[in-house]
């Protein structure tokens, strides 16, 4: 461990006992930046993990929380990320994206590289690195961030549709595996949010990325942060499984009306 995650477990492990402490995933930007917004607002302690470290120093520093690298491709940073956390009571697995729109003749394994390895298999990591501790604190609860990607198929988004679909069934076989053992899961599967999402699925470019969004109202990450907010706030013996939410705008992951 380096000395940031020795001094991030022993800050950690110095908290009052009664302090509830989450770990979000991605958020240096988008839902889940606004998620450890919303559960510091609750009274977590939240550690906040992600690549671009300067933002989440900068968020720690707001919400009096921890900020931690972490790739999620990597298993030595989860691991390091993983060791650095004695006890915990949420896991928000918010860590993802999409890269790139082209038929499955066309795919780019780079591409499909980047999606199953940030979403799947990230999603693995935090979840095998995470589990003792959350089960050991006595009362866990593990959110993924899937998406109407991981319930629908369209054209030209197979990389992503079969990531979230695999990330969606790795987090509800989890609830068949651990029933019985104190820890709750929620799939929260949201259609459009507006965040840096698409600007990261079409490379930087700001014109496609907007057009997403053109002639509708979408979500906006605080929308599903509350909704996190909201599952990490029932009392332990209720469960939420799975919630979808949409724009009112938004019927499915091919049809919205466009005004
Ligand atoms: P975003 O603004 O692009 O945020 C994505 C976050 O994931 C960033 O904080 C990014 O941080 C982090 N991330 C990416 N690769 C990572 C890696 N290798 N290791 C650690 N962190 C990594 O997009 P968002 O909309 O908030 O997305 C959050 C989640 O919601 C994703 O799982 C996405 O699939 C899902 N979702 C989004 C929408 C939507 O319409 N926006 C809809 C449904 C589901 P760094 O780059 O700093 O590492």
């Amino acid at each position: 461990m380096s000395t940031d995650h020795s001094a991030a477990r022993e800050r950690l492990a110095a908290l009052p006992a009664d302090t509830r402490v989450a770990v979000v995933t991605g958020a240096s930007s988008g839902i889940g930046e606004a998620t450890a917004r919303e559960l510091a607002a609750q009274g977590f302690h939240v550690v906040v993990g992600a690549r671009r470290l300067d933002r989440l120093e900068a968020l720690a520093q707001e919400i009096g929380g921890t900020a931690l690298p972490l790739d999620v491709t990597d298993a030595d940073s989860c691991a390091a990320f993983c060791a650095a956390v004695p006890r915990l009571h949420v896991l928000v697995n918010n860590a993802g994206g999409a890269k790139g729109t082209t038929t499955v003749m066309d795919a780019d394994e780079d591409q499909w590289r980047w999606m199953w390895e940030t979403n799947v298999l990230g999603t693995l990591r935090m979840v095998r690195g995470l589990m003792p501790v959350l089960i050991s604190t006595g009362d866990g609860l593990v959110v993924t961030i899937t998406s109407v990607a991981a319930f629908e198929t369209y054209d030209k988004g197979s990389g992503y549709t079969s990531a979230k679909h695999a990330q969606a069934v790795l987090h509800r076989t989890l609830r068949g595996e651990f029933l019985g053992e104190p820890v709750r899961f929620t799939e929260i599967a949201p259609g459009m949010v507006e965040t840096e999402f698409s600007l990261v699925r079409f490379d930087g470019d700001d014109d496609k990325a907007s057009s997403v969004y053109q002639g509708l109202t979408p979500m906006v990450a605080q929308d599903i942060a509350e909704i996190v907010g909201f599952a990490a706030s029932r009392p332990s013996h209720v469960n939420l499984d799975q919630i979808v939410v949409k724009p009112r705008d938004q019927h499915s992951a091919t049809r919205a009306h466009r005004r």
